[in-house]
């Protein structure tokens, strides 16, 4: 006789044997040809699932795909895997961790890693940034660094600042406060809800700046736009600027010299925090721990994901100037000083890989490696500009751009390079618009940043001109 009981006793028995056979490796569950369930982010599903590329392992610098290629990865993953890809280090501190302690709550309950954590991290930031509050990735990351910036100004009694000032092609996260300080027409024009009093600067690009290597020259002036912000809607009511000091998923923009420095200048004459959204720049990206230290500019608020944990396990970070911290610290003790957090804020089993990562980048000296192959990335990228294809080169640290004359359907170009790159030359760049984008892992070393160059010139050389 069928009952309740036995269907969730079948049930139980299926899961078991699955689970037994996922761990044995027999006959995979899913095979690759059911596609459909997963609702792929930031993806062209059907066509995707008409032909797709699916990778199955990783190590070091190379992915291997379903079809047993080894694929040299441009892209870092997604400019997290700093370390380069299959750590054993993290992959055993992940582990071991996961048998220590797999989870507490940091809601009114400690437990080690977060605190050993965040006291490691302050080493690296630049003076004054010395209390961090953990999320669970970039977008999560912004959104409390916009909310801590608001709240500040609250206890402050400067109830009336709220507004925001992002810029253009800026990529603050997909959450609803970082589709709206962003940049990106793509992203925002679906979502008719935005949030409200923000405003933006433009974007640095100038003309005349192509093939800049490293920080343009000139441009530093376009910083003296945030006074005309300023004029128009009040210093009273704005409450931070937002930025990624190195601009990433917008198409790689790097900052002319001196603008940073003047939007400190001026959001400081005007008590406007300054946020400087290092997702992408974090954890050696250029060379230093942060753009901040590079750029030798101190944010009020900055924040980061991705390689914290070298992409192995999500895990965000923003880090919060003394002067703000204190700010929350004032009122009675018993109180809550910030009503914000996730369940997973300060995860024991992601602060305990952010952990092996951090000794990984130390032992390593992999900061200091990317700043030594600067010259010869920046020389490899710049050798593609005798390809009539090409519009326009930028980069610094590990990260770069090449920029290519539009088609006919402008935006298509990236694609098109990447899929070249991906299928025929085993080579992962990414594509944006008419711009590829490529940020490898630190680890790269001189003869594969030269084998990137040439599956890119290879794969550019195809492109009608
Ligand atoms: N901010 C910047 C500058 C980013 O580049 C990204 C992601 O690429 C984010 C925020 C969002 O991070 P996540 O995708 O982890 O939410």
């Amino acid at each position: 006789r069928y009952t309740i009981e036995t269907d969730i006793s079948l049930k139980y028995i299926f899961l078991k044997l699955s689970i037994i056979s996922l761990i044995q490796n027999e006959t995979p569950i899913m095979p690759w040809n059911e596609l459909d369930a997963f609702w792929m982010p930031f993806t062209s599903n059907r066509e995707f699932k008409s032909a797709p590329r699916m990778l199955t392992s990783a190590q070091g610098m190379h992915f291997t795909s379903d079809d047993g290629r080894k694929i040299l990865d441009g892209t870092a993953g997604l400019w997290c895997v700093n370390a380069g890809h299959g750590r054993e280090e993290i992959a055993k501190a992940a582990y071991d961790q996961l048998k220590e302690l797999d989870f507490a709550s940091a809601f009114q309950m400690g437990h080690p890693r977060p605190f050993q954590l965040a006291e490691r991290l302050i080493q690296h930031t630049p003076e004054g940034l010395d209390h961090v509050f953990f999320t669970n990735s970039g977008s999560e990351s912004v959104e409390t660094a916009l909310k801590i910036a608001v709240a500040y100004h609250r206890l402050n009694g400067n109830g009336s600042k709220t507004k925001f000032i992002g810029r253009e092609k800026g990529y603050h996260g997909t959450n609803l406060g970082g589709i709206s300080v962003g940049g990106l027409g793509s992203n925002r024009k679906d979502f008719n809800c935005l949030i409200p009093g923000v405003d933006h600067l433009q974007h640095t690009w100038i003309k005349g700046s192509e093939f800049t290597k490293g920080q343009p020259a000139k441009g530093a002036e376009l910083a003296d736009e945030l006074e005309s912000l300023i004029a128009l809607h009040s210093a009273d009511n704005i409450a931070a600027v937002i930025v990624e000091p190195v601009v990433g998923a917008g198409g790689v923009f790097i900052p002319p010299q001196g603008y940073l420095e003047r939007l400190r200048e001026i959001t400081r004459q005007h008590d406007i925090l300054l946020i400087f959204d290092e997702v992408i720049t974090g954890f050696g990206r250029i060379g230093k721990p942060f753009a901040a230290n590079r750029f030798q500019v101190t944010p009020d608020l900055l924040t980061t994901a991705k390689g914290l944990t070298n992409g192995a396990i999500p895990m965000g970070a923003v880090f919060a100037h003394n002067k703000i911290h204190q700010a929350f610290m004032n009122g009675p003790e018993s109180s809550i000083e910030l009503f914000h957090g996730y369940t997973y804020s300060g995860h024991p089993v992601a602060s305990a890989v952010a952990l092996a990562t951090l000794d990984i980048y130390q032992h390593e000296g992999l900061f200091e490696q990317a700043l030594a192959l600067e010259h010869c990335w920046q020389e490899g990228l710049h050798s593609l500009s005798d390809l009539k294809a090409v519009k326009d080169i930028r980069n610094i640290g590990l990260i770069g751009a090449v920029e290519l004359h539009p088609g006919d359907q402008p935006g298509q170009r990236g694609k098109q390079v990447f899929l070249d790159c991906y299928w025929q030359q085993n080579t992962l760049v990414r594509g944006i618009g008419d711009t590829l984008a490529l940020s490898p892992p630190l680890i790269i070393n001189e003869q594969q940043i030269h084998q990137l160059v040439e599956a890119l010139r290879t794969a550019i050389s195809k492109i009608p001109t």
